[in-house]
């Protein structure tokens, strides 16, 4: 297994970038981070998801002497990467429970013979006292904690063995730490900094924008066939996600996909486990799959290639929208975050908030967060700059391809017919649903309103001049902007809040955003490069091409390569070795590997598709 790699010491992070990884050059902030690793010292290193993470410890592991020792949450996720960094030609391994016993001995003797440049292990086996003694026992390059944020408390992936990785420092002193992460929010980052780094550790800490997704957010009318035409129009053949609420309409949805030609599994915590692990592996493996998941489906999904994550149902918070919607386009490829939701979704979160039994002020951050989900939702702007605020970061201008940008919503005067509606509220005995409540301003003759003699209310009839799709959404945003709040009986009646006083009191005006029916955005090609549109041959040649050296070695294509660097081959044509080297994503061993395959299916082309 001796390769370039045992000459540690004379390698630059430069050469290592490009002969291993097949980059030309750092992004972001990695090259800082990595001089700063290999110079021994401690940080934190803070990127969006896709952002590029692991080369910051991957190359220190490579320059330093000694293991490089990596925490990992997930069992599929370490064994993804290791995986990849052995296609790569690194020596890589992981030491977990689901191994077999013999691989783990091979394992613990390369160890000891320093053999093994990186090595992943889950936080419990790290702790382990017997791996400790052993570990004191030889050269160790760093600790990288990946996925950090498990040490937070207050986060759903928290982790209690992630509050002991403090007795690194105690056992290792010297040697550095370098803790990783995608979550944003400031809190987790004390709490990252107090437990699992020395006080002078150096934070690096990147923009969290994602430039190559699209921001999407739409009415909810029909949610299914609204998603069904978005994946034809937009993304067929490609992978996505889609998140639904409930476990069961995961399953429905997922079984209605299928139907309708569009291949869909389903995944939630209540699925058996060797199913769910079924799913996950297929997901992780073909290409064109869309998995519909509860947000149980989520940490360590690695696919580079997720084109779009979709939500049917409003997420918890903005914090979870952005983690959710980051798994799509990690490759850097061009990839959209859509969403769909109604009234009864904001009334939902409206109750969730006003039923919470946390204490006060635990309870002012929860609003604070729930106004912030509202608001992106609501936006008339530039969906990214509201986005990007909350996680305190400043957005100059437009980004002018989100959906607001592309196609900026109109607003118009709504104080009147707000005031309308909330005066029907009030006579009606704030207690009705929206149904009932538009049902009385358009006079509507029925049962239920003659039963309770609405059709004696001032307000019966006063509101004929618009739409109902009108008034719901007039009560949609009333709800949002909180001057209506959800009646605590829990029968989804509707109250004032204070807040719209002034505005009852005429003493403030009110400007809504005109809601459109749900649009079909405009079709698009797929991968979104003119390239590909122009030879389509090329690449479903190369695509195929990919599939069958992944098929014959057992991984998933990604792993071969990344359709970034078969996008590059569509784009350059390499016809010699020396120009396949010089793609994106491919390094000395890749070359070695595969470069012959993928030249001969360029060659074999006729020209006419390559033009
Ligand atoms: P993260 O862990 O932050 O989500 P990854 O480390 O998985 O991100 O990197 C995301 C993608 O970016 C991967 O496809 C990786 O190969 C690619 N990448 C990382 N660094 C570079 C670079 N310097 N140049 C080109 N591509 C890079
Ligand atoms: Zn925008």
């Amino acid at each position: 297994m001796h390769d370039a790699m045992s000459s540690k010491p004379s390698v630059s992070a430069g050469h290592v970038l490009e002969a291993v990884f097949g980059y030309s050059h750092f992004r972001g902030r990695q090259a800082e981070v990595i001089e700063h690793v290999i110079g021994g010292g401690d940080a934190l290193v803070l990127m969006p998801t896709g952002g590029g993470k692991s080369l910051c410890y991957q190359i220190p592991a490579l320059v330093r002497s000694g293991v490089a020792v990596v925490v990992s949450p997930l069992i599929a996720l370490m064994t993804d990467q290791v995986t990849a960094l052995r296609q790569q030609g690194v020596r890589a391994a992981a030491l977990n429970s689901s191994l077999p016993t013999e691989e783990r001995a091979e394992t613990e003797h390369a160890l000891r013979t320093g053999d093994i440049d990186l090595l992943y292990i889950a936080p419990e086996r790290l702790l382990n006292s017997d791996l400790m003694q052993r570990l004191a026992g030889i050269d160790v390059a760093l600790f990288a904690i990946d996925e950090a944020h498990c040490v937070s408390q207050w986060g759903h992936d928290f982790r209690p063995e992630y509050l002991q990785l403090g007795v690194i420092a105690e056992r290792f002193p010297d040697v550095p730490r370098i803790a990783l992460t995608a979550t944003a929010d400031q809190r987790t980052r004390e709490e990252i900094r107090d437990r699992l780094l020395p006080s002078d550790a150096a934070s690096f800490v990147s923009s969290f924008d994602r430039p190559n997704i699209r921001y999407q957010v739409g009415l909810k009318e029909r949610p299914r066939e609204q998603l069904l035409q978005f994946i034809r129009d937009r993304h067929a053949g490609e992978s996505g996600i889609v998140y639904c609420m409930s476990r069961r309409a995961t399953e429905q949805i997922a079984d209605w996909l299928n139907t309708r030609g569009v291949p869909a599994l389903a995944y939630h915590a209540g699925l058996e486990s060797t199913l769910r692990a079924h799913h996950q592996a297929r997901f992780l493996r073909e290409e064109g799959l869309v998995m519909v998941a509860t947000v149980a489906f989520g940490m360590g999904i690695d696919k580079p290639d997720v084109r779009f994550v979709a939500h049917l149902d409003l997420p918890k918070t903005l914090e979870a929208y952005y983690q959710e919607t980051g798994r799509a386009g990690r490759d850097g490829l061009p990839a959209e975050a859509w969403l769909v939701y109604g009234l009864q979704d904001i009334y939902r979160i409206r109750q969730m908030g006003a039923e919470s039994q946390a204490g006060e002020g635990h309870k002012r951050r929860e609003q604070h967060r729930l106004e912030a989900l509202l608001g992106f939702c609501e936006t008339s702007e530039c969906r990214r700059p509201t986005l990007l605020a909350h996680f305190g970061e400043s957005y100059a201008g437009h980004c002018g391809h989100c959906d607001n940008c592309q196609s900026p919503p109109r607003t118009w005067d709504a104080a009147d017919p707000a005031r309308r509606l909330l005066s029907c509220v009030y006579r009606t005995g704030q207690r009705f649903g929206a149904a009932h409540v538009i049902d009385v301003l358009l006079g509507q003759d029925n049962e239920r309103i003659r039963q309770r003699g609405h059709h004696r209310l001032s307000t019966f009839g006063i509101g004929k001049d618009l739409a109902r799709a009108t008034w719901q959404s007039v009560t949609r945003q009333l709800l949002a902007r909180g001057y209506l709040e959800p009646d605590p009986d829990g029968h989804g009646g509707l109250r004032l809040n204070d807040a719209c006083r002034p505005l009852l009191r005429g003493e403030c005006g009110l400007s809504l955003r005109e809601d459109l029916p749900a649009r079909r955005s405009e079709p698009r090609t797929r991968v979104a490069a003119a390239d590909v549109a122009m030879a389509p041959d090329t690449w479903a040649a190369l695509r195929a091409q990919r599939r069958r050296l992944a098929d014959t070695e057992g991984v998933p294509p990604y792993v071969i390569f990344h359709d970034a660097t078969l996008l590059a081959m569509v784009e350059q044509q390499p016809s010699n070795l020396e120009e396949f080297a010089a793609l994106p994503g491919v390094g000395a061993r890749k070359l070695e590997r595969y470069a012959e395959a993928f030249l001969d299916t360029l060659a074999a082309l006729p020209d006419s598709s390559m033009r």
